[in-house]
């Protein structure tokens, strides 16, 4: 049985029994093999049947991409960005003609769009890039002659005809991003869990799932390591308003609705907790204490489009020439680059030494109702403090607080963290 059209009476209450158009995406477990596809497929197939317009995003089949990166990186630890793209953006170009071929076989007219034919425009920023805009004008043309149209996820063209991705997990900014531009009434993210958990479902079996989540939360929780949304996505749909749903290929059941915030949300203080391993930590030590050197360090990694997330500036030593120790953490596949960044900036600046550590989690609570509420921050340190975890590191803002810890000690922390806040 199709799912109830709840998520669109939201939004467009007279559009209840109209034809809709809906974009969907498939993430890489739901496309993981032929089987998957056909089911796929199947799903696109019953939606169309009811009249429905249909835009499929589809990811690469799932460990294409890793295994993409890994050939590469055999070949040469920091491949050149430009060419990374080109490898990558063949892993989606799969799935999108055989998603097309499964839907011929079922006598569905489909037709298969990479993401530059699409006409998803972005700016050059290889691996990472941003869309500018998006003309959908040939999407709107097939879907007229009644076609079926699969995109592929995670890709663009440069207005010089260059390929670019999206960053990891950007083919949800795909669909989000085609969903606002096609004005769709509908957009699904189809994934290999029922909807958004108050933590990852496979970390904590008892997580619960959520009803509904607003932006703001939902954008922390992704850019915080929830895996199940990429953050650049959910900032995109907050931009545009794009209502989304976050719901399983496997089965019918309703997903979780992501939306604007609603003031009965506030009620709830901690609506997720999330884990991300993805990090890699940065200290800089004996870095001079005097004007300017923070800016020169962190301009030359913005340049370098590093992102940093954390930082922290210790107290300095020493009187005549005091300096100081910088600690940061990056995305872990930013780490060398960053190193790389830091090691040319050493006799300039005056550093005298860098220390990298792989071996780091961040922990964080994420709530709307946080604003509202006081004491959360030291019930997270006494939660942390009874299961004998040592916080490295704090950040905070209205709506979340994260600590960095060992590694070996998230999931752990993630279960005693969600068992107190959430149950
Ligand atoms: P897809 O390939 O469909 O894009 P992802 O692997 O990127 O799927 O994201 C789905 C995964 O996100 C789930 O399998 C789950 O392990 C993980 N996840 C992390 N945090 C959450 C959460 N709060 N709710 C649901 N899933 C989560
Ligand atoms: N295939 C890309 C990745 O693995 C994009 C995506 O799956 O959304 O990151
Ligand atoms: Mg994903």
């Amino acid at each position: 049985m199709l799912p109830t059209r709840l998520s669109l009476a939201d939004k467009i209450p007279d559009a209840v029994f109209c034809m809709a158009l809906i974009v969907q995406k498939y993430g890489g477990t739901s496309v993981g093999n032929t089987d998957r596809i056909k089911n796929v497929a199947k799903r696109v197939a019953e939606y169309r049947s009811r009249g429905d317009q249909v835009v499929v995003v589809v990811s690469a089949m799932s460990g294409v991409t890793d295994g993409l990166i890994k050939l590469a990186k055999d070949i040469a630890p920091l491949p050149s960005e430009r060419e990374m793209d080109m490898l990558l953006a063949t892993g989606e170009q799969q799935t999108i003609a055989l998603t097309a071929i499964a839907l011929h076989t079922l006598g569905v007219p489909a037709i298969s769009m990479t993401g530059a034919q699409a006409g998803i425009v972005t700016d050059g920023v290889h691996t990472k890039a941003k869309i500018h805009n998006i003309s959908p004008r040939q999407v709107h043309d097939y879907l007229s002659e009644g076609k079926v149209v699969i995109v592929a996820g995670f890709q663009g063209e440069t207005p010089e005809g260059q390929i670019t991705t999206l960053g990891r997990g950007g083919s949800d900014l795909t669909a989000i991003a085609l969903a606002a531009a096609l004005k769709a009434d509908l957009c699904q993210i189809y994934t290999d869990v029922d909807g958004v958990y108050t933590t990852d479902p496979r970390i904590v079996p008892n997580a619960k799932k959520l009803q509904e989540i607003s932006y703001d939360e939902m954008l922390e929780l992704a850019s915080l390591g929830a895996k199940v949304m990429q953050s650049r996505s959910v900032e995109f749909a907050k931009k545009f308003g794009v209502v989304f749903e976050v719901r399983s290929s496997l089965n019918d059941n309703p997903g979780t609705i992501v939306k604007e915030e609603t003031k009965s949300m506030e009620g709830v203080v901690v609506r997720g907790v999330a884990f991300d391993k993805n990090q890699a930590k940065v200290t800089i030590v004996g870095v001079p204490d005097k004007p300017g050197v923070a800016a020169k360090i962190f301009k030359a990694l913005g340049d370098a489009t590093v992102n940093v997330d954390m930082i922290i500036q210790n107290i300095s030593h020493g009187t005549s020439s005091p300096a100081t120790d910088i600690s940061f953490t990056v995305d872990k596949p930013d780490l060398l680059k960053a190193q790389n960044v830091i090691d040319g900036l050493k006799s300039e600046v005056g550093i005298k030494q860098i220390i990298t550590s792989e071996k780091i989690g961040k922990v964080s609570i994420v709530g709307v109702g946080m604003k509202s509420h006081t004491g959360v921050a030291g019930k997270l340190f006494e939660t942390l403090a009874n299961e004998g975890i040592n916080i490295d590191m704090i950040s905070t803002s209205e709506i979340k607080i994260s600590v960095v810890i060992d590694l070996a000690m998230g999931e752990q922390a993630v279960k005693a963290v969600h068992a107190a806040f959430i149950g």
